[in-house]
């Protein structure tokens, strides 16, 4: 007998007629055979007006209380979904988060789940229950009611399916399934038959919010096959699974981030352990940073800027502002008038001129490019807000996103198999909780040189005009940082592997003459990456990663982050013991 784990999010069951119409759903799935595990999300805009609540009686609402309170929205759900459900002749029923059995860590509004026990649940499967579960919400050691963020109820589905080794988890939305990038924004954007676990975890974490990240991250470490498809109609929808739909097309989806912030620190000093006494503080409120670029100074000072959701701004600063002090930083500034539009594709890592493409695109549409990270299947621009959605576009249709890849395989039909043998299950039981960060590999690359061109002016076009330079040149290029600029002013950086140096800098010294920018390099470089799940949105990764190489007194050159892997740059003969001091660090959290 199969078992099923169905989720039907806000707007499923935003009334009464869809609460009846999910029931209907959860029943059809049993007469077919299926034990059936329904997890809700709160009707329709219920949370929100929960926070406007909360906020009318308290503008800085604890957040004890505020999970105590949001909580209440999947409560009334899953009731009326079980009402609905005996209604209709069949037998089920709710339960909270607590009554699963979902524990989660004391992070009110950002809990992990550490554990789910199954027993009562199977117990209530076996007698022919449809069981109907509280999406986004657990307890913690002391009985506090804890919620997993915004959209967690996808994370509750999904570990549930996990832990029960359901067949697949399904999970039911107001879209068709996953597009190439939100169908709300542009209209050309195309339904996915297949998506890769790693494509569409980076993709949720840089903005596209029909899945829950951690979601993802469950999915990936248990092996569960996802399907993301409509409540509203019969269409097969996508399918999340290891396999990527196109192994040829270097691009999969492009995502932003509206509410992005920037924060930069103006002439910080330059050496090692500064990135740790800078972002440790951050970590510790569970903020999780993206984009981290610096560029150096002459004088031995850098700038960092980084970004931050816009909602952890206010408490980002608060944690800068004293490490600015005593770190003796010329200032601080910031900045959330800011979009960060990415396109991500497992087929990047392998192919030239993807980012030249990219950059090209945005200056055709006059987009001004004020940061650039990349890794190694995704690349992050921030954007003035106002100029986001036209990058987006143009973006889009230059990575021709709207088409169907040649080699896509043919469309499933909805049904799943489950690959046989995951051991993932075990390889988690060594981790304190199931949702705790899984480092997959350390790795270290000594072939890489790094090209900086400091002075280039500020303006739409000057990244595609070197990257397309380059390309023409067949270097291929790995990682790429553009600092934020000072007084019209920004830094590119590019590492490439050693053999191309010289064929970078011969075009490096002539895009940037013309500029009035100066080249400069170094050729004896190293990566250092950490490769795993979940890695970004596990706040405290890359700080493991500065304090291990500041205790060895090892400076970071280059940083860049993704939901797979991080990568620091640093001096080639700091190498090997960068890599010793990664992988001790890491030790407890290895597969
Ligand atoms: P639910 O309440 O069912 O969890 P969400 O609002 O969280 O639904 O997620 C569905 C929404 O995600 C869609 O309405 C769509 O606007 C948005 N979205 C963003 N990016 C994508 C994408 N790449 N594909 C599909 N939908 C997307
Ligand atoms: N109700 C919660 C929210 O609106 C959880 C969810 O819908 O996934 O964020
Ligand atoms: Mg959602």
């Amino acid at each position: 007998m199969g078992l099923i784990v169905q989720k039907f999010g806000g707007t499923s069951v935003a009334d009464p007629e869809k609460i009846q119409a999910a029931a209907r759903k959860a029943i059809r799935a049993q007469q077919q055979g299926n034990r059936v595990v329904v997890v809700v999300s709160a009707m329709g805009h219920q949370t929100d007006e929960l926070i406007r609540l909360a906020h009318q009686v308290n503008p800085r609402p604890p957040a004890r209380e505020m999970d105590m309170l949001l909580s209440t929205g999947e409560q009334v759900s899953v009731a009326l979904m079980a009402m609905a459900v005996q209604a209709m002749g069949y037998q089920a029923i709710s339960l909270t988060g607590a009554q699963v059995g979902i524990r989660t860590d004391s992070i009110f509004s950002k809990a992990r789940i550490r554990s789910i026990s199954t027993q009562r649940v199977q117990q209530l499967l076996n007698q022919g229950q449809i069981v109907i579960a509280a999406g986004f919400q657990g307890i913690d050691e002391n009985y506090n009611i804890t919620t997993l963020g915004r959209g967690g109820s996808d994370t509750t589905a999904v570990a549930l399916a996990a832990v029960l080794g359901a067949d697949q988890c399904e999970i039911y939305t107001d879209v068709d399934g996953v597009y190439t990038t939100d169908p709300r924004l542009l209209p050309e954007a195309r339904l996915m038959d297949y998506v890769s676990y790693d494509e569409m975890l980076e993709l949720a974490s840089l903005g596209a919010g029909v899945m829950h990240s951690r979601a993802i991250e469950f999915g990936k470490k248990f092996d569960v096959p996802i399907h993301v498809r409509s409540s509203f109609s019969d269409i097969p929808g996508t399918l999340i699974t290891t396999e990527p739909e196109s192994r040829t097309r270097p691009v999969t989806g492009a995502a932003w981030v509206r509410n992005e912030a920037r924060v930069t620190l103006r002439g910080v000093p330059d050496r090692p352990g500064v990135s740790l006494a800078l972002f440790a503080p951050i970590a510790q409120r569970n903020i999780a940073v993206d984009m981290i670029v610096q560029n150096v100074g002459a004088d031995g000072r850098a700038d960092i800027s980084f970004t931050v959701p816009h909602a952890d701004l206010e408490a980002a600063l608060e944690a800068v502002e004293q490490t600015a002090r005593e770190l003796g930083a010329q200032g601080v500034d910031s900045n959330n008038q800011v979009a960060k539009l990415s396109v991500v594709g497992l087929g990047m890592a392998r192919q030239t001129g993807v980012a030249r493409r990219m950059f090209q695109a945005l200056a055709q549409a006059g987009v001004n490019i004020l940061m650039i990270t990349t890794s190694e299947i995704k690349i992050s621009v921030l954007v003035p807000e106002e100029q986001g959605l036209a990058a987006l576009r143009a973006v889009h249709q230059a990575f021709r996103l709207h088409e169907k890849p040649e080699d896509a395989p043919p469309p499933h039909q909805g049904k799943v198999q489950r690959r046989g043998s995951s051991n993932a299950v075990a390889v988690v039981e060594h981790l304190r909780g199931m949702e705790d960060l899984l480092v997959e590999s350390v790795e270290l690359d000594d072939t890489q040189s790094r090209v900086t061109l400091a002075g280039v002016p500020d303006r739409p076009g000057v990244a595609a005009q070197v990257f397309d330079a380059l390309g023409q040149q067949g270097v291929f290029v790995d990682m790429i940082v553009q600092s934020f600029g000072r007084e019209g002013l920004a830094s590119l950086s590019f590492t490439v592997n050693q053999q191309d140096l010289a064929a970078a800098l011969r075009v490096a010294q002539q895009v940037a003459q013309p500029l009035g920018a100066r080249v400069s390099h170094a050729e004896q470089m190293a990566k250092l990456s950490v490769t795993g799940v979940g890695m970004r949105s596990h706040a405290g990764v890359a700080i493991r990663m500065f304090e291990a190489l500041a205790r060895q007194k090892i400076n970071i050159d280059m940083t860049s982050t993704s939901e797979v892997r991080i990568n620091v740059v640093v001096a080639r003969e700091d190498g090997s013991r960068g890599l010793a001091a990664l992988r001790e660090a890491f030790a407890d959290a290895m597969a």
